[in-house]
């Protein structure tokens, strides 16, 4: 789970690359699939979809 953590490099909900420091990467609640939020979408609390199980949250 953890290794699937680490490959995610670009924002699941605008596709921005995760490079800019604030970003976050968290393992799906449902698949354990990793999730990245840029700065912007955790700011203005945009809806990811996870892209293994399409789970979304806020
Ligand atoms: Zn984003
Ligand atoms: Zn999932």
């Amino acid at each position: 789970m953890r290794e699937r953590l680490m490959h995610v490099e670009t924002c699941t909900t605008c596709g921005v690359k995760l490079v800019e420091r604030g970003y976050t990467r968290f393992p799906c609640p449902i698949c354990g699939e990793g999730i990245g939020r840029c700065v912007l979408c955790r700011k203005q609390a945009n809806p990811y979809v996870c892209p293994s199980c399409g789970f979304g949250g806020p």
